[in-house]
């Protein structure tokens, strides 16, 4: 058991999961389509709020259609935020569009409206922007939503990281007028891979399940009059969703605990946590804590003092500004680079559900004896 190793974050079945794969095996709808995928995205739709629903192969999937619906083509002018997963980014370059990378702000550690306004100032009006909700924090979606909504950009929301968080009564997912989940394995819930798009149109919708099903037109044999993806969930990964669904409030509840352990027992250490807005909701996906400048702890000492303890632990994502891959895209930032400043300060600490209380224990020991 004390050898065993913890994991940052690992897939966590709740039990339910067989017998929805059962009744996929018994009906032998194996294939993309069949009653899993309609009821993963009517559990998510109930569970959000979002109007519309369309199971994807992965979370990237979700991002691209949403690109592409919004009607993004090469050489088009997206913004995105600089601190977030590469996944949140890749999709504008599969569209050959131009990206612009816009800072976070302190205390979300997501994209700040001060430097978006900035950027459309240099810029001119992007025709999408993509928020991301970073580890689960909720980014200011409904300052960010006004000033899209003021220069006509399409508000696509990342919210990969962010299922079961909220602003208000807001679920995280229905702010943009497109929102991607993710069910990757590392995810909150998880379908082994998986995402969803959820749209607020219905005319959306249809075309988002066209494109991800090879863009078929109505006709008897297979016509195209459009370029089409392979991106649809399989009935059996949506099983397992179904499953999942059954104990997210549940994994939401063990995340927000594992969260406040750790910054109870380190509130005496020189470290800071990314904070929820008055009436936001976070799901603290992973709980990722930032040590204070000046502090000869650094995030590489953390990580690989845990590791020799056989315990996984990570940088905070590297901004996309900084990635050689994005080198010749812009960033726009306000009087100092945040996102460069937080991943040089920041570290995402062992976040599974299925730790013991135990295991967080030594972590927390571990942790407080480098500093
Ligand atoms: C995981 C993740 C994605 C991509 O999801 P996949 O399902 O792995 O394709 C996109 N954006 C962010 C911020 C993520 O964390």
């Amino acid at each position: 058991m004390k050898n065993e190793k913890i994991l940052l974050a690992s897939p966590h079945m709740g039990g339910g999961e067989m017998k929805y794969i059962q009744s996929a095996f018994d009906t032998n709808w194996i294939a993309p389509l069949g009653e899993n995928v309609e009821g993963f995205e009517r559990d998510i739709r109930s569970f959000t709020d979002a109007a519309y629903s369309v199971a994807t192969a992965s979370g990237t999937a979700a991002l691209h259609l949403a690109l592409i619906l919004s009607g993004i083509k090469r050489d088009d002018l997206v913004f995105c935020q600089s601190l977030t997963f590469s996944a949140s980014a890749n999709p504008i370059a599969y569209c050959g569009a131009k990206a612009v990378f816009i800072d976070s702000e302190r205390d979300t550690w997501n994209m700040d409206p001060e430097a978006l306004k900035k950027a459309i100032s240099i810029y001119g009006a992007p025709k999408a922007v993509v928020l991301v909700h970073l580890y689960g924090t909720p980014a200011k979606a409904e300052e960010i939503e006004r000033i899209c909504n003021d220069c006509g950009a399409v508000l696509i929301e990342d919210a990969a990281e962010a299922l079961g968080s909220k602003i208000g009564e807001r679920a995280c997912g229905t702010f943009g007028a497109l929102s991607a989940l993710s069910f990757n394995g590392n995810k909150i819930i998880t379908t082994s891979g998986g995402g969803m798009l959820l749209c607020k149109t219905e005319e959306d919708a249809r075309l988002a399940l066209k494109l991800a099903t090879q863009a078929r037109e109505n006709a008897p044999w297979y016509q195209h009059e459009m370029i089409g993806y392979n991106y649809r969930m399989s009935n059996i990964c949506a099983g397992i969703g179904r499953g999942q669904m059954e104990v997210l409030p549940e994994r939401v509840a063990k995340k927000r605990e594992i969260f406040e352990t750790y910054r109870g027992a380190f509130r005496d250490l020189p470290v800071s946590w990314a904070e929820e807005q008055p009436g936001s909701f976070a799901n603290r996906w992973l709980s990722s804590m930032l040590i204070d400048p000046g502090c000869d702890v650094t995030p590489a000492r953390i990580i690989e003092t845990l590791a020799q303890n056989n315990i996984d632990s990570r940088h905070m994502w590297k901004p996309m500004h900084l990635q050689p891959v994005f080198a010749d895209c812009p960033y726009v930032c306000m009087d100092e680079d945040v996102s460069a400043d937080l991943f040089a300060r920041g570290v995402c600490l062992p976040s599974d559900t299925k730790m013991t209380a135990d295991q967080q224990h030594r972590i927390i020991e571990i942790i407080k004896d480098l500093f």
